[in-house]
């Protein structure tokens, strides 16, 4: 096992993974930003380096500042969180390449599962069912792009092949407004992804998005967590996610998970990873893969009783899983909501220095949260400052922990969509179980205020 670890992110995460490593007696190093300089994770480390000023340029995608630190600390292993260079191939293969281990795939992976054209073709021959759209990226040709679009049927999706974080995607109803869609889309891709590739996709009018946990090592050993419903989005950005996805037989479960980790072994996938769905009139149909820990891991660990943050650098060290597919048994049901620092009905960002912060607790209650009171959010950075989760015998159980949980918070000085999270808990549909993608948006809009 390593000894000392780098931990190549901020915020609740960085704390998150620094609790695996000293739960597994390994030190770790973090990096900070001008602008973290007061972050509890900071505090709380054995060793801690500022690697630049606040723009996530010049610190958290710093190469070659991470990986001189690395040099001079002795770490043994980078683990890139989520977002900033967590799925970015390059990084990955500069950190093999200076002699450190990458905790996650190997660069081969992320760059196979990066492009999502690409990703989909391994999926097909895979066995996995994908949304229907074109056989790889758009041609230039409009003629053939508008028979690619008959073909599969109005409304279509144009989706950047290196598209993320809910961007680059853009929906089509009418042939009249296809290929100006597919120019702006393309153009729009090349500025923010560097890759002008676009592809097309059914677009599936009132889905749900379900996503199936992988955890596979280096020996051939691929299982599934169980599943996520993600479904309550707004603008693509998930806000709220529970494990399992409510009304879904166990059996449509089973067939999709044993596929996903069938996949795994055939592209040779190591690490923890997301294998991304919309579900919609009971089947699946794979969007991406994530190859790395996401936001939303702690519902599955909640339901599972498995460290997934563990298990990612264990796997990372070259241990093989130490359970079976039959071992995992799922309890319970988990939800988590995200607290993001915003105008809880309006999302303008609200960053600032938190004057109270009292976090929930009690049976069943876990806050992910690097914040306190006196802490100053910084306004460079995504604006989620902590996740609360919620486990229950049940779904009814979690809900009501969870609505007790989120009366218990109080975090003054900056505005938080923890009022928005309230209300929603005790919204008859979503209490119901089974919105789709689109159930949020139309909620918040007859709320309007
Ligand atoms: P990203 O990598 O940017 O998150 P995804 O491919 O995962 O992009 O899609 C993000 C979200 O966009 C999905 O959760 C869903 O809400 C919506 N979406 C993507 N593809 C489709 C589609 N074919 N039909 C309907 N909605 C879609």
């Amino acid at each position: 096992m390593f000894k000392k670890i780098l931990i190549a992110n901020r915020g609740e995460i960085a704390l998150r993974i620094q609790r695996a490593c000293k739960e597994m007696g390994i030190k770790a190093v973090v990096v900070y930003s001008e602008a973290d300089r007061e972050a509890k994770y900071v505090k709380l480390a054995e060793e801690a380096v500022c690697i630049g000023p606040a723009p996530s340029g010049l610190s958290y995608l710093n190469m070659p500042a991470i990986i001189a630190t690395a040099e001079v600390t002795d770490a043994e292993a980078i683990h890139p969180g989520y977002g900033f260079l967590s799925e970015n191939a390059d990084f990955a293969e500069r950190v093999q390449q200076s002699g450190f281990v990458f905790i996650g795939p190997t660069p081969e992976s992320i760059r196979l599962m990066g492009d999502k054209v690409s990703a989909k073709q391994a999926m097909i021959k895979s066995g996995v069912p994908c949304v229907p759209g074109s056989e790889g990226a758009l041609p230039e040709d409009p003629k053939e792009i508008i028979k690619i679009a008959r073909s599969i049927g109005y409304p279509v999706i144009i989706k950047a092949a290196g598209g993320g974080g809910g961007r680059g995607m853009r929906v089509v109803h009418t042939e009249a407004a296809l290929i100006n869609a597919v120019q702006m889309t393309r153009s729009e891709a090349g500025a923010a992804f560097g890759n002008p590739q676009v592809y097309m996709e059914k677009f599936l009018e009132n889905p749900r998005h379900v996503e199936i946990q992988i955890l596979a090592d280096e020996h051939r050993n691929a299982v599934w967590l169980g599943e996520r419903d993600c479904s309550m989005q707004r603008r693509h950005q998930k806000i709220i996610e529970e494990a399992p996805a409510p009304g879904i037989p166990r059996r449509v479960i089973e067939k999709i998970g044993d596929r996903c980790a069938a996949a795994c072994k055939k592209i040779g996938y190591r690490g923890a990873g997301t294998f991304e769905f919309l579900f919609e009139n009971g089947e699946f149909y794979f969007i991406e893969m994530n190859t790395r820990v996401q936001v939303e891991h702690p519902v599955t660990e909640m339901v599972t009783g498995i460290d997934i943050v563990q298990m990612q650098i264990r796997v990372a060290a070259g241990e093989k899983l130490p359970f079976s597919q039959r071992q995992i048994e799922m309890r319970g049901h988990a939800i988590e909501c995200r607290i993001n620092a915003e105008d809880p009905y309006k999302f303008v960002p609200s960053p600032g220095r938190i004057s109270t912060w009292h976090a929930p607790g009690g049976p069943g209650v876990r806050v992910d949260s690097h914040a306190y009171t006196n802490y100053f959010v910084p306004p460079n950075y995504d604006s989620m400052i902590g996740k609360i989760i919620c486990h229950g015998d049940t779904r009814e159980q979690a809900l009501a922990r969870m609505r007790t949980a989120l009366s218990e918070t109080v975090v003054e000085g900056i505005q938080t969509n923890i009022p928005l999270h309230r209300e929603l808990m005790a919204d008859a549909k979503f209490v119901l179980g089974g919105t789709s993608i689109h159930y949020l948006e139309g909620w918040l809009s007859q709320h309007r205020r």
